[in-house]
């Protein structure tokens, strides 16, 4: 295979994004409790202001600032005002006290802590002139009626849900989840549970791809191992493409003798795409099984990890609705050098190391695309492009798990 015949991920992403189809926009109500992960189909926007009404920041003396004019004198209580009540017109030359969340009466422009005072049952003697304005949370300062205050696309945090619940809404609209199909080629995979006989291992790639579909709170139908057949191959890709949104398979898409799924899937459908200049992952394809968009992932594991966050995501998101599809990537200095450049664009796995006045990135010893342990032991992703040696102390494009699983 000649450089010039693999397609760069810019160019791949570039026309796996352009044919996203837009199978999700069925929209459910989705009641708060279990809308965290979803994606919101329409825009939400505030009935109420937040806070409903002035009211106090801190436990204190509620006040007009207008009859206090020296910063030592003493006022009369004339009301107490907790949390959840209402209280009264402020009487004019007095104080109210007051506590945190509890509303400003009327009459009164500003808080003087409790622990700015000195005070009994009847009387409080304050020692510092007040502003207007202090220790008030003012109503509709964080949020005011008719806001809108999350998009439509937009993918629930688990923050987002507590500032729903504040706004006094029970549920949302959401796209249904997609359904994603998973099935795995190869003669030598053996479900983990069974034993091995000599020259098989263990399935693990779907274990992967549906752990990374379930934090995408996607729904997985599993197809099992597919033998290495062009029969069989077709057949599981057919019944995919009738129950699910998107199919990913993995393994059988090298050059062996034994890759039937180019084959099948030319023949249910098509291949647009067809190897990468990354790596891992250049033996990936993209296509589809009817009008049922078709990812081809490699067989090796790590391949397989990489090419879902790097390609697969981003097409799952925007085909689920979501608006913000990319991964958030940092500049940190390599600690590490490369002398060879190579002819694909490669993704580490790294470790961030920190110390007091730097940080930079460390590569696990074995890049392998088989070798899974790099996967468990890195913090994310370093991204070497095409051609380029790395000395230490460049700056390279680091994405962390943390903003990519
Ligand atoms: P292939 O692309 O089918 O030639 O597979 C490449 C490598 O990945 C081979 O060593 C396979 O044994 C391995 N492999 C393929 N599928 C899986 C899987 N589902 N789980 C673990 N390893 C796999
Ligand atoms: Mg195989």
């Amino acid at each position: 295979m000649k450089k010039h015949e693999l397609t760069a991920i810019e160019d791949a992403l570039e026309h796996i994004l352009r044919n996203v189809s837009s199978a999700a926009t069925a929209v459910e109500d989705v009641v708060l409790s279990q809308a965290v992960g979803r994606v919101i189909a329409e825009a939400i926007k505030a009935d109420i202001n937040v806070p409903g009404y002035d009211n106090s920041a801190m436990d204190g003396f509620a006040v007009n600032t207008a009859s206090i004019n020296q910063s030592e004198c003493t006022l009369a209580i004339s009301q107490t005002i907790p949390a959840g009540s209402t209280g009264n017109k402020l009487e004019p030359g007095t104080a109210a006290r007051i506590f945190t969340g509890a509303p400003i009466p009327a009459g009164a422009d500003a808080v003087i802590l409790q622990e700015d005072t000195e005070f009994d049952e009847q009387k409080v003697t304050i020692k510092q002139l007040p502003e207007a304005g202090q220790n008030i949370r003012l109503c509709g300062h964080d949020i005011r009626q008719g806001d809108v205050i999350l998009d439509q696309g937009y993918k629930l945090l688990p923050q987002d849900i507590g500032l729903l619940a504040s706004l006094g809404i029970p549920q949302i609209k959401a796209y249904k989840p997609l359904k994603v199909a998973i099935l795995n080629t190869g003669d030598e995979l053996v479900a983990p549970g069974e034993r091995l006989s000599p020259g098989q291992i263990y399935e693990s790639n779907s274990f992967t791809l549906e752990a990374l579909l379930k934090a995408l709170g996607m729904e997985i139908l599993k197809l099992g191992i597919v033998k290495d057949e062009r029969q069989a191959t077709e057949a599981a890709l057919l019944k995919a493409a009738e129950e699910a949104d998107c199919i990913i398979s993995s393994g059988g898409v090298s050059v062996g003798e034994a890759d039937f799924v180019k084959e099948a899937v030319s023949a249910a459908g098509e291949l647009s795409l067809w190897k990468l200049a990354i790596k891992p992952g250049k033996p990936f394809s993209f296509g589809q099984v009817g009008n049922i968009p078709f990812f081809g992932l490699p067989g090796n594991p790590v391949a397989v990890f990489v090419t879902f966050l790097m390609l697969v995501k981003p097409y799952l998101l925007k085909m689920q609705g979501a608006k913000n599809i990319h991964p958030e990537s940092y500049r940190i200095a390599a600690g590490f050098e490369l002398a060879e450049p190579g002819s694909r664009q490669e993704y580490l796995r790294v470790r961030l190391h920190k110390s007091r006045d730097k940080q930079e990135l460390q590569p696990f010893p074995n890049q392998g695309s088989s070798v899974m342990t790099s996967t468990s032991w890195a913090d994310g992703l370093a991204v070497i492009p095409i051609n380029s040696k790395v000395k230490q102390g460049d700056l390279l494009d680091f994405l962390p798990f943390t903003g990519l699983l």
